[in-house]
This record gives C-alpha cells, structure tokens and sequence, in this order.
C-alpha cells in the first residue's frame, strides 16, 4: 500500500515544518553564509560539513559519505536513509547540488538579506535552501513516522554548474539503482516542477587555411575566416526549432591582419534539443562538415554534453502523483518544460521517471537578485516530505 497523505498527516507535516523554519532557516543562511563556487575545495568541503553535522540529529539517517572529486575540485555528499535491503524496493534518489556560479566575495557584497517575504543570497535559489529542506524532509519523515517504503539517497555533488565532470559516474550510478529520481532544482515560475528539459551540446569548429599577402599573391591563401563564415550558415541552419531544436554560434575569432589572407579560424557553437533522435542528427552533421574549399581542413571537437530529459509517460505519472500529494496539502502543483540542462539530464538517462524543479520558490538563478520566497520552504518541506512517504 502506498502512503498518500490524509488531512491529518497533512496537518502534522505542515505544523512539523512550522516549527522547524527557523532552524531550516538558520542551516540555510549558515549554508549561504559558506561560499562553495564550483572548484572551491575548501569552500565546498565547508559546506558539506555542515550538512554532514545537520544530518547527525536526522536519526533515520544511515550513513553520510563524503566523496573527494579529484584535483581538490570538492566533496560529494550522500546520505542514505530508510536502508532496509530486505524488502528489496529499489531507492528513492533526492538529487542536488552544493556548488554555486558565484565567486568568492560575492557574499560580501550581497550579504544574507529578508526584505518584504524574499530571502536574498548568493546560490540561496540555486539551490542551498533546497539541500537543507531535503534534509528537513527526510527528518520530518523520521519524526512524524511516515516511514518510506523504500530506501532515500540524498545525493549533492559539488559540480553540478560546471558540467558535473566527476559528479555524473555518481548520479548516473544511484540514477540507475532508483525507481524515482526527484531533482531539486529551482522550480519554474509559480513552483512549479519541470517535467522535461532539453539537453545540449557545445562544439568547437576550427578552420586551417592559409596565409598569404592579400596584394601580393592572395591566390596562394586559403582563407580560414571566409570559409568558417559559410560553415556558420551550415550549421545554423541544422535547427529546427518546431522540434526544439537550437543552433547557437556563439563565439567567433579567426585572422591576424586585415592585408593577411587568415590562416586559421574558430567558432562555438552550442545546440541544445528536447530528443535524443534530433541530438543525434545535429551531432552527426556537425561531425560531417565538409569544406566549401577543398584546400581547407576542419576539426570538429566538442560534443553532446547533456542528454535530454523528456517528458515520458512514467515522468507524466510521477508528476501526476506529486499533484495528487501537492493538492492534498492545498499546493496546486504546475508542470513546465525548460531550456535549460540540470544533472536531472543524465538522470534521466539512467532512470525512466524523474521530476526536476523540487526546490524552493524564488527567482534569479546565477543572477544578482537571486533570491527564495519565504514563505514557501515550510510549504515545499512539507510537500517534498509528504513525496517521499508517498513514493
Ligand atoms: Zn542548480
């Protein structure tokens, strides 16, 4: 039998984390108060001390495990709870991330701030209140004995904003073992969850031409920039945006001196699509450009970095699930689908029904006003809470 939360439970879930906002609060802002920008070491390993501490007093908590990326880059965090193998129910995965965008001294100069319902702090949205209401969820489940039927992974990498170079094997291995995965990204406006996410790709093309002096003899030169410029066309025009399908050249350098036919020349170009089958028919043509100019040589490098999440029947029932435990605590939970790739990208790979946008209410992700609504962590604890006793 599954769990789905009465008016009674729901009332007690929503008393739980009224009580417990000003602790959830505290842990937050301390968390904030740690700046762990992606590749910060210290700083990351700061940060997951303090979850490692906060989870101690979580008595369902099995165990902590604090995983070193390589080279210093930061600790992964994981948290196992409800650990009972022998009911053989494959895990619920909570996945997050500790790391920030924002540099060290970004916190000097936006310090923790409560200004009419909004809570301001660097990487607050993105996602630290997130990583502590999680926690909270797992403790109110403890507390309120709203035992999961089956095991919780609470997995935070310390990577995820600078692509999640060591962090990926993790997700990708507990990703493979769960039977749901819940993301806790920021949500999308209104907080609304995100059902499906598109997956991109980054792309370096380089051009060899050849130098020669433009008066002198420019027909001996293979010009690398004129020929990167039809290329640019080229690959522009793979998009097809009625698939979901983007094609962005976003960087473009190539020449030395304007009387120098240029030898060399280079381009960016990022593509993001909503399926694997339109990744693939990008991919293999970026891969197959041929030069306009037989004399001229291209290298392709880059690749597809994220895989699509999309929106698969089990993602829709999941979501239709986490509405129905929504609207029995009176939240009305929406649904979007965005631009944007999280690890929930490769989740979704590895595990078929996953839902992303679990975090906290806010707005200005990376941004400057990067902020959470304060109202809304009791009211995500009690609902992420009542989703995990109900998966
Ligand atoms: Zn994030």
């Amino acid at each position: 039998m599954t769990f789905e939360p009465n008016s009674s439970d729901a009332a007690r879930l929503r008393r739980h984390f009224e009580e417990r906002r000003g602790r959830v609060l505290s842990l937050t802002r301390a968390l904030c108060e740690i700046e762990s920008p992606s590749g910060d070491g210290e700083g990351s390993a700061a940060a997951v001390s303090i979850l490692a501490d906060a989870a101690k007093s979580v008595e369902g908590a099995a165990s902590v495990e604090r995983i070193n990326a390589p080279d210093g880059y930061g600790e992964h965090f994981i948290l196992r709870a409800f650990d009972n193998p022998s009911n053989g129910e494959r895990p619920l995965l909570l996945l997050g991330h500790t790391d920030t965008v924002h540099p060290r001294g970004t916190l000097a100069a936006r310090p923790w701030r409560e200004t009419e319902g909004r809570i301001y702090a660097p990487g607050v949205y993105d996602m630290k209140a997130a990583c502590c209401v999680a926690l909270e969820a797992v403790r109110a489940c403890v507390e309120l004995s709203l035992k999961p039927r089956r095991p919780v992974v609470l997995l935070l990498t310390c990577d995820e904003e600078s692509g999640s170079y060591s962090g990926r094997e993790l997700v990708e291995r507990e990703a493979g073992r769960a039977e749901y995965v819940l993301v806790l990204e920021p949500p999308a406006s209104g907080g609304r969850a995100k059902t499906a996410r598109k997956g991109t790709g980054l792309f370096t093309l380089e051009v060899e031409g050849r130098a020669a002096h433009a008066g002198l003899e420019p027909e001996k030169g293979v010009n690398a920039v004129l020929e990167i410029a039809r290329q640019i066309e080229r690959a522009s025009a793979l998009a097809k945006p009625e698939l979901g399908t983007t094609v962005n050249v976003g960087t473009v350098s190539g020449g030395t001196h304007a009387n120098v036919v240029p030898a060399g020349a280079r381009a960016e170009i990022d593509v993001r699509f909503s399926t694997n089958a339109e990744a693939r028919r990008v991919e293999e043509a970026i891969r197959g450009l041929q030069s306009f100019d037989e004399r001229a040589r291209l290298k392709v490098s880059g690749g597809i970095n994220r895989p699509p999440m999309e929106r698969t029947d089990a993602v829709a029932a999941l979501f239709e699930k986490a509405r129905r435990v929504a609207a029995s605590l009176d939240v009305e939970l929406g649904e979007a689908s965005v631009g944007g790739a999280s690890d929930g990208n490769f989740a979704a790979a590895c595990c078929a029904a996953v839902l992303d946008g679990l975090g906290v209410d806010g707005d200005g992700a990376h941004a400057e006003h990067e902020h959470i609504r304060a109202d809304a962590v009791a009211r995500r604890g009690a609902f992420l809470a009542a989703l995990v006793a109900s998966l």
